[in-house]
């Protein structure tokens, strides 16, 4: 593999580079494209002091990386976590540039993060701090340029943070600088749901494909935030029984299907699974050894590795999260017949709806829930037979059809806009 720069050189970024050079060697690319195509086009570091509510200087690090503009502004999640670095945003925004082609956006990818753990901050030093760090990335973002959106660790409150922040620069409301916001400022019916639904979407197409009935399947989710939970209740609501779940403190087991709507009412009250009376209690570990028909991880990155992808007792991965699977579990999976479906598909759901919430905002005119539930669907289910149908004549695995569409689009524009100078 060519050299990374080092201060992205990160076990994500390898991660996401490897699946990237594999499905570029795959069609032959470009040597000229491949070489734009594997760093991000823009990155900015910012530091951030923030007074904390004991009177403290507490100086945070953020980032805002915007891996490809030649399709139109760029679109990614910003994410609060205690991980957060340089190489794994990098590596994030260089996701979405390929989800958002993969589904016909017209976006490149962008991701942002602080590194920070929300769970110890006050209301009102979160407030600072996304206030600040809209303020230190402002060059960056706009409606027209670069929207954020919520991801691990932040939430439509801090959206709304953003886009206030965003717009009492500007002397006037900028609802299209961030999605994901609250419905009573520009948010879209449909978007917190988005995620987890296009997820079960996607559940249910394969299935189809694989000739598995709904009805009798089982399914197990790995994270309990935006997308596992919704996910969760979404296969259930679809005849699939939820056997196992789990958040970063545990997981909970129960071999007739959890009741995941008093796990949610748990969740919230606890913000934790600890404690839930109705389960079986285990390990995330043991988690990932749970026999089921599904497994989605909807947590963080790297989580199936060589080391646990061997004991995966499961027919089909849904990729809730983003770059949950290393590569090397990718080939060991592989090998095992186990199907999975690729995050850059899998989760799409998120921005797609971001799309119509950006639309709707930009053309002040707001759309119905089920008109917005409809087009998710039409969206993903097409791109969905798209990749498969290309798997199928290409011989080639979920991933790296994916991949290829991906990538061909975006070295189409690449290619057609030329070098500037
Ligand atoms: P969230 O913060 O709402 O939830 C994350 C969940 O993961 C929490 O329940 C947390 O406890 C759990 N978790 C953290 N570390 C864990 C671990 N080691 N083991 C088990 N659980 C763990 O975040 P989210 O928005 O649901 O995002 C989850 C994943 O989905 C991320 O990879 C994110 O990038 C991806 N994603 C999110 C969206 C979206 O619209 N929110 C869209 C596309 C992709």
């Amino acid at each position: 593999m060519e050299s990374i720069p080092p201060e992205l050189n990160t076990p994500t970024y390898i991660d996401v580079l490897e699946q990237f050079d594999a499905a570029a060697d795959w069609f032959c690319l470009d040597r000229n494209i491949w070489k734009r195509l594997r760093l991000p086009q823009r990155a900015l570091c910012v530091t951030m002091p923030i007074r904390m509510d004991n009177g403290d200087v507490h100086v945070f690090q953020g980032f805002r990386v915007q891996h490809d503009t030649s399709l139109g502004p760029t679109k990614g999640g910003v994410r609060y976590h205690p991980g957060v670095n340089l190489g794994e945003v990098a590596a994030l925004a260089m996701n979405m540039t390929w989800k958002c082609a993969l589904v016909g956006l017209p976006y490149g990818g962008a991701k942002g993060g602080i590194r920070c753990n929300p769970k110890n901050l006050s209301r009102r030093e979160l407030q600072r701090l996304t206030r600040r760090y809209t303020a230190e990335i402002l060059p960056l973002i706009g409606p027209d340029h670069d929207i954020p959106a919520p991801d691990v660790g932040t939430n439509e409150q801090v959206m709304a943070w953003m886009m206030d922040t965003y717009s009492q620069q500007r002397g006037y409301a900028v609802p299209g600088v961030v999605t994901g916001k609250p419905i009573c400022i520009g948010g879209s019916l449909g978007r917190e749901e988005a995620t987890g639904r296009g997820v079960v979407y996607i559940t249910l197409e394969t299935l189809r494909h694989l000739g598995i009935k709904a009805e009798g399947s089982t399914a197990v989710v790995q994270g309990f935030g935006n997308v596992g939970s919704i996910a969760a209740r979404f296969l259930i609501s679809n005849g699939i029984k939820v056997v196992g779940v789990s958040d970063s403190t545990c997981g909970v087991y129960n071999s007739n299907g959890l009741d995941i709507s008093a796990l949610i009412s748990y969740k919230k009250s606890k913000h934790t699974l600890e404690g839930y009376s109705n389960a079986e209690m285990i390990t995330n570990e043991e988690l990932f050894g749970l026999e089921c028909t599904i497994l989605v991880p909807a947590a963080l990155s790297g989580q199936i590795t060589e080391e646990n992808a061997g004991r995966l007792k499961c027919r089909i991965i849904v990729e809730g999260a983003n770059s949950p699977t290393t590569s090397g579990a990718d080939e060991i999976l592989r090998e095992r017949g186990v199907f999975v479906i690729p995050d850059i598909l899998a989760n799409s759901g998120g921005v797609i709806v971001s799309y119509f919430e950006w639309v709707q905002d930009l053309q002040k005119y707001f759309w119905k829930e089920k008109e917005i539930n409809e087009r998710l669907q039409e969206v993903i289910i097409t791109a969905f037979n798209e990749v498969l149908k290309f798997s199928i004549s290409e011989n080639i695995d979920m991933r790296k059809a994916s991949m290829v569409k991906a990538i061909k689009r975006l070295a189409d524009a690449h290619l057609a806009r030329g070098l500037y100078p």
